[in-house]
């Protein structure tokens, strides 16, 4: 296993400190020419001949491998393909038809608005009335009642940071009769997970964030293999059948995860996945971890003792916390494009939340100290009160 940073494996702009490899990571070297490769040598010279000689077709189960090897899945249990907000679909339709007699979908206010919309929009096609039922994170345990059919959380808070116990939180549900679907999407390549022993029967999460897959990348599903053969799948596309080339006329699912599949896979886009993927060969996640913690605790005590305008709002017991900080500060939106100008990079959600991701691949203590000193300077001369600091773009 190598030390950690790695940073020679990314390409990153000189004198960038980026803290946002959690809503998109960077560009892991090796992956341009990668596609390249993919572009001229496949799909220009081999042309269709490469979903057999280049094995495009089994892309999607190759790199959900590769996945499953940093969240404690067994080989063949995950697929690659879609978007998360279609993966959740995906999952929680399974879900709710693994409990018929039930009707409630059970998640909490700190789940990412994607998820609940999606779960809105299955309930609105759904012709029983199914609920979603909204809790706070701390009561979700003993909100999980006998008519609970699924219990869907997002394992860290993409605002806060704030972690959820899978272990226990997935024996609470199944002790209960309900379904557990999982949402990795700042778990995967964040912190550890062990989705075997936690015996979950769903996840799924996205490749773009600490997975350094690229904008737009890929997601992935997992559903557990004992009992995937009779999970049914709402978008019944012609990859998720049996044998998607005998063309039959009605749709018969794969015994396994590729009844998940759903349609064309975007194959540029694995391949630059797999080669980022392999970054991960030379890591544990154990050290990941680690040094993930040590870097959130000494940029919250750096933090603390140079910019007192500004409120923590993640958990400060690193157990506790995914590998992001949050702060709150009112002028948080212009502070944040203040220090984007000044090369420090993180984000800002609504309402006064500046978000930091810290990934151990390439960040380390130098970088976080040149980034609290940057932002404490700009607070302290309250350099972010400038109109082109409160122009707000199209995304924040
Ligand atoms: C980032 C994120 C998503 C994004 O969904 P897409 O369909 O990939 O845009 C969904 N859910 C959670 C919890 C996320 O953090």
């Amino acid at each position: 296993m190598n030390k950690l940073p790695l940073k020679h494996r990314f390409d990153i702009p000189a004198n960038m400190i980026y803290l946002d490899g959690n809503s998109l990571g960077p560009l892991p070297r090796g992956v341009p020419e990668r596609v390249q490769r993919m572009l001229t040598a496949e799909w220009g010279h081999h042309l269709i001949k490469g979903w057999n000689v280049d094995q495009w077709m089994a892309q999607p189960q190759r790199v959900g491998d590769q996945i499953a090897r940093l969240i404690g899945a067994s080989e063949g249990s995950i697929s690659v393909g879609d978007t998360l907000s279609v993966k959740i679909f995906q999952a929680l339709s399974a879900a709710l038809k693994m409990r018929p007699d039930r009707n409630v979908l059970l998640s909490d206010h700190g789940n990412f608005p994607t998820d609940l919309y999606m779960a809105e929009g299955l309930i609105r096609q759904i012709d029983k009335a199914y609920e979603l039922r909204l809790v706070s994170p701390e009561d979700v345990a003993s909100s999980i009642t006998s008519d609970v059919a699924v219990v869907m959380l997002t394992h860290v808070d993409y605002r806060t940071g704030r972690l959820h116990d899978m272990q226990s939180m997935t024996d609470a549900a199944h002790s209960k009769g309900a379904v557990m679907l999982w949402d990795l999407a700042h778990s995967a390549g964040a912190v550890p997970v062990d989705l075997q022993s936690c015996n979950a029967e769903m996840a799924a999460g996205c490749t773009y964030k600490y997975l350094n897959g690229g904008p737009g990348a890929p997601a992935f599903i997992y559903a557990r293999p004992d009992l995937v053969a009779d999970m049914e799948p709402a978008l019944s596309g012609w990859l998720g059948h049996d044998e998607p080339f005998a063309f039959e006329l009605n749709y018969r699912p794969a015994p396994d995860i590729e009844r998940m599949r759903i349609g064309t896979p975007p194959v540029i886009q694995l391949a630059a996945l797999e080669e980022a993927l392999s970054v991960w060969d030379d890591v544990s996640m154990h050290d990941i971890r680690k040094a993930s913690i040590d870097l959130c605790d000494l940029f919250i005590s750096e933090v603390e003792a140079h910019c007192p305008e500004l409120s923590l709002v993640s958990p400060r017991d690193g157990s506790q916390r995914g590998s992001q900080v949050s702060f709150a500060y009112e002028h948080g939106f212009a502070a944040m494009q203040a220090l984007i100008a000044h090369n420090v990079i993180g984000d800002f959600r609504a309402p006064d939340i500046m978000r930091f991701g810290f990934t151990p691949l390439y960040i380390d203590e130098t970088d976080v100290r040149a980034a609290v000193a940057i932002l404490s300077d700009i607070l302290s001369k309250r350099l972010w009160d400038k109109p082109e600091f409160h122009k707000r773009g199209r995304v924040t």
